[in-house]
């Protein structure tokens, strides 16, 4: 065909490095890829048994439910978070049920951000802010949460990082129609705290500039650190969408539920998009969760809560990951949130310097790239030995 093909929103974000190394890592048997967030352990036998009970009870399961989710589902959501935030939040109202987080984000985006609109996004981000900012034709401005200089030999946290007020207030402009707040936050793991959030809410609030919020990984919490959700602070609720998964919520990330709770004056916006796009997602996934949202609303803050027991799990994969990566001379940053956690290869590249790839590409892509493609025996063994030396070598 003469004619372009692809709409001009598309420009400039067909790459994902995500969906990159997601293929590379596939094409590689026996690649074990941390890359994606998704547990490797089975969900909580409460979840498995609800998804049973609605494949093969009512068979009205089967069919179409209201469009901006499942009754049964939007009324727990609506008691549960309304608890937590501290709202009346009604279910037809104040909430609706997307395709996942991703989903929530995506409807968010589409229906707030306008051409030439500005989007405050914090960096190290959550990879799908950038593109669907852009598709939405807004532009995005980005502010970095800074580590501060830790002790020599200190193991660096992800609480060290942080956002120099004044920058951030720098990044606020008549332009600015949205902030993008993730906590704890995806790649490194930060959970912010109440004074970061009140800092957060009040150039919000001056600036007159709605937040979304994805809280994806609120119950995934370690070290006694709390998530506070950013609407809970005075005046927030009125400008702030939060964004929840069920994915992450109940271990079950293939289900993709996710959803959106904030005032009508934006969700009736976020409607819109909805009833024009997507419409409706999956009626049994829906039930199962609400099930599974109800067992938890009776166990909440005990020890058998789900929401108890799986940080303590986390926590542990996420010490034993700390440790293996420091014993290989690597100096990871110790996460308070969320599955995931960051390394230091600093000292690596000092002494490998010359991995293959273009040189423009940065050197942590061209670092996975390798170290996907350089997995048979050999090398590994070739890298074991290189990396005890150059371990040796380090050793005053
Ligand atoms: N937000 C963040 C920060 C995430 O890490 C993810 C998934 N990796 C999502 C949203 C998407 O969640 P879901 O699987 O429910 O679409």
């Amino acid at each position: 065909m003469a004619k372009r093909l692809q709409a001009q929103r598309l420009d400039g974000i067909d790459y994902s490095p995500r969906v990159e190394f997601v293929q590379l890592a596939g094409e590689e048997a026996d690649v074990v890829n941390l890359g994606q967030g998704f547990p490797d352990f089975s969900p909580p036998e409460f979840a498995v048994e609800a998804f049973q009970h609605a494949v093969s009870g009512d068979f009205m399961l089967n069919q179409y439910t209201k469009a901006f989710g499942y009754p049964p589902l939007t009324k727990i959501l609506a008691s549960f978070f309304g608890k937590l935030l501290g709202q009346e939040i009604d279910p037809l109202k104040n909430v609706l049920v997307t395709v996942g987080a991703h989903g929530a984000l995506f409807t968010a985006f589409q229906a707030l951000v306008d051409e030439g609109d500005e989007v405050i996004i914090i960096e190290p981000f959550f990879d799908c802010y950038e593109p669907m900012t852009l598709m939405a034709g807004g532009r995005p401005v980005f502010v970095s949460l800074k580590p501060s200089p830790t002790q020599k030999g200190e193991p660096d946290s992800s609480s060290n990082w942080q956002l120099d007020p004044t920058e951030l207030a720098s990044k606020f402009t008549s332009r600015t129609k949205a902030f993008i707040l993730n906590t704890p936050n995806n790649p490194l793991g930060k959970v912010f705290s109440k004074e970061e959030l009140e800092l957060v809410a009040s150039l919000c609030q001056q600036h007159d500039v709605v937040c979304i919020s994805d809280e994806v990984y609120q119950w995934m919490v370690f070290d006694g650190f709390q998530h506070i959700s950013i609407a809970s602070l005075p005046g927030m609720w009125e400008r702030t969408l939060t964004i929840g998964s069920a994915g992450k919520t109940f271990s079950v990330t293939g289900w993709k539920v996710g959803w959106v709770l904030g005032p009508d004056s934006l969700m009736k916006h976020l409607r819109t998009v909805h009833q024009n796009s997507i419409y409706h997602c999956a009626t049994q996934g829906q039930a199962a969760v609400a099930q599974s949202f109800e067992r938890e609303q009776l166990h909440f803050g005990r020890p058998s809560s789900y929401f108890v027991q799986l940080p303590q799990y986390i926590q542990r994969c996420r010490d034993h990951m700390i440790q293996s990566l420091q014993s290989m001379g690597f100096r990871p940053v110790t996460p308070q949130g969320s599955y995931f956690l960051i390394t230091d290869i600093s000292d690596f590249k000092n002494k490998m310097p010359d991995l293959p790839g273009a040189a423009d590409e940065p050197y942590d892509r061209r670092f996975v790239k390798w170290m996907i493609k350089n997995k048979d025996e050999s090398t590994l063994r070739a890298m074991d030995q290189k990396l005890q030396k150059w371990k040796a070598e380090l050793t005053p």
